[in-house]
């Protein structure tokens, strides 16, 4: 397992070597407003991580201040979701719980005449702003009394003004090369019920004056962001300086974790599942944590996949099959690898006694003998797959079964085909084939090397099972190309096969992790029963990436 090492934890190192600070504390601080996904996950594995390598503490904190678009749902989603990864937070807390302690710092701020109501109008607060080459204009309304902007922001909270009809706004400087200085509306009025605070407040404190406060009340040593809050650290400092806040807590930022051909972002997340592209946040095809739990991605394949591919201030795109990678690693000494054909062509063995069902034996895992062993069946009907059969054995050293030609089927006999049965149209439906008694258990006597080792089932005790076969979702943008994101869409992003799998799977429960020999890496599917066995491909076994060390 990989430790977590990177500049973060160089920086908490030195602070605590130097006395800045003595116990480590981190928060991480979703939205509540939709499910977490795998960009999330380097956020939370780094809060949770670099606290955890000092015994330190992390919170679990809902930035819920804004009451638009947020539900219960997407709390518990949450809460599973980082749970499932291995992390328990030592404590949660919803930042609207501090909305009384915020307005305080906010009645503090005017006093002291760093606050004052504003009658601007959105637009032209906007306006007012400046822009990065022109400086900002102060509002007409920037120098009233502490006494009236006390008054009129008791009334804003009272319910006096409709939305957007004052503001509170930080007095800071309308001249400031960082926009985020010229005043920043720290209160706006919305008169929208929160889903844990109902109607008690008409007023919502703005994520850059809420969130510093919040991490200054939880005694946060480390609030670490993505690196788009870069130029917010400023107004951070200015914040937690003005409002008084000891111990100060500090921002620090990294990367946002972008996957090719993957969509994070969640309004396209959202759109999907609106739109009915996909079956919910679940869908195996979606990047978001149940889905990539769903598809069989495992706490730990995400962790190292983090870990593994480190951090810095700059955002990174990573190619999608280095998680496909970390599964592979993960997974290949602990999954039992059963074999399932996912696209049958029946195969009848002429020298076969009709109604004879044999039991052999094969490892659970032929890498890890300590997983065991389990009954395979070999009768006189088997299946294998389609594409490992060709009529005529071609030059090239693909290795499969053809006429007059030998193969080994895993852990059973060698076969030879000797014919085959075609419909109407020419396809082939059916090959005769004879086996060889003498190779029983998969080696011949006399030495003789088959034309390669593929995987089958036996039809007698075989199962039927779905087997869900997944592709990129939406593609990456080509540039120049100009397509909207759902142009971008991949048409043939799922793929149903029905097949066959050994007996051995009938005890299967979702979420089981299997390698089925030679196909790929699969995950039961929560909708699966012993009636109608359901498996997703999570990985096939050819991307093997191997990431530079
Ligand atoms: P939005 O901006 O759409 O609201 P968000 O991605 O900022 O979404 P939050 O719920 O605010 O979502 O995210 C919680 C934390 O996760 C934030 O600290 C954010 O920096 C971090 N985070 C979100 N997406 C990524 C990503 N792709 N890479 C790294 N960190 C991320
Ligand atoms: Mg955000």
């Amino acid at each position: 397992m990989e430790e977590i090492n990177n500049f973060i934890r160089t920086i908490i190192e030195k602070d605590l070597e130097e006395g800045k600070v003595s116990a480590i504390k981190t928060r991480f601080p979703p939205e509540p407003n939709a499910y977490l996904h795998i960009g999330h996950a380097r956020a939370i594995i780094n809060d949770f991580e670099l606290a955890q390598v000092f015994n330190g503490t992390t919170n679990l904190r809902f930035d819920d201040t804004n009451p638009v678009n947020e539900g219960a749902e997407y709390v518990d989603a949450i809460i599973k979701d980082i749970e499932w990864l291995g992390y328990k937070p030592d404590n949660i807390f919803f930042g609207s719980d501090y909305f009384d302690k915020t307005y305080e710092k906010a009645i503090m701020l005017i006093k002291k005449g760093l606050a004052y109501v504003d009658d601007l109008s959105p637009e032209e607060t906007t306006k007012y702003r400046g822009t990065l080459t022109e400086p900002g204009i102060n509002s007409p309304w920037r120098d009233r009394s502490v006494e009236e902007n006390l008054r009129l922001f008791e009334e804003m909270k009272e319910g006096k003004y409709k939305n957007g009809e004052k503001t509170l706004r930080a007095k800071i400087d309308m001249a400031s090369p960082n926009i985020n200085m010229r005043d920043p509306v720290i209160y706006r009025i919305l008169h929208v019920p929160h889903h844990r605070q109902g109607t008690k407040w008409c007023i919502y404190p703005m994520y850059d004056f809420a969130h510093p406060l919040q991490d200054a009340f939880e005694g946060i040593t480390h609030s670490l962001c993505s690196i788009e809050y870069d130029d917010h650290r400023i107004l951070y400092d200015w914040v937690v300086e003005k409002c008084e806040m000891n111990p100060a807590p500090h921002q620090y930022e990294f990367g946002r974790l972008n996957i090719t051909n993957t969509v994070m972002s969640k309004r396209y997340l959202r759109q999907l599942v609106e739109g009915g592209y996909v079956t919910g946040y679940d869908d195996c095809r979606m990047p978001t944590l149940v889905g990539l739990r769903r598809k069989g991605f495992t706490a730990t394949s995400i962790r190292e996949f983090i870990l593994g591919t480190g951090l810095s201030r700059i955002n990174s795109t990573i190619d999608a099959s280095l998680l496909d990678h970390y599964l592979m690693e993960d997974q290949k000494m602990k999954a039992n690898r059963l074999m399932a054909v996912i696209d049958p062509l029946e195969v009848v063995i002429d020298n076969y006694p009709e109604g004879k069902v044999e039991e052999l034996v094969a490892l659970n895992n032929m890498e890890n003998p300590e997983l065991g062993s389990h009954k395979i069946y070999f009768s006189n009907k088997i299946y294998i797959d389609k594409e490992d059969f060709v009529e005529v054995k071609p030059n090239r050293k693909r290795k499969r079964l053809a006429l007059d030609s030998e193969v080994r089927l895993m852990n059973a006999y060698f076969i030879k085909a000797v014919s085959v049965d075609k419909d109407e149209n020419g396809e082939i439906i059916r090959v005769h084939a004879t086996y060889d008694p003498s190779t029983k258990g998969g080696d011949a006597p006399d030495g003789r090397k088959p034309n390669g080792t593929i995987q089958y089932v036996d039809a007698a005790t075989g199962l039927k099972a779905k087997f869900n076969l997944f592709d990129v979702l939406v593609f990456d943008e080509v540039e120049g190309e100009n397509k909207t994101f759902i142009e971008r869409l991949n048409p043939n992003s799922w793929d149903i096969k029905e097949g066959f799998i050994e007996a051995e799977a009938i005890n299967t429960n979702p979420g089981d992790h299997f390698q089925f020999v030679r196909t790929g890496y699969f995950c039961t599917d929560k909708l699966s029963t012993k009636e109608n066995l359901i498996f997703n491909r999570t990985c096939s076994l050819k991307s093997s990436f191997t990431p530079v060390k």
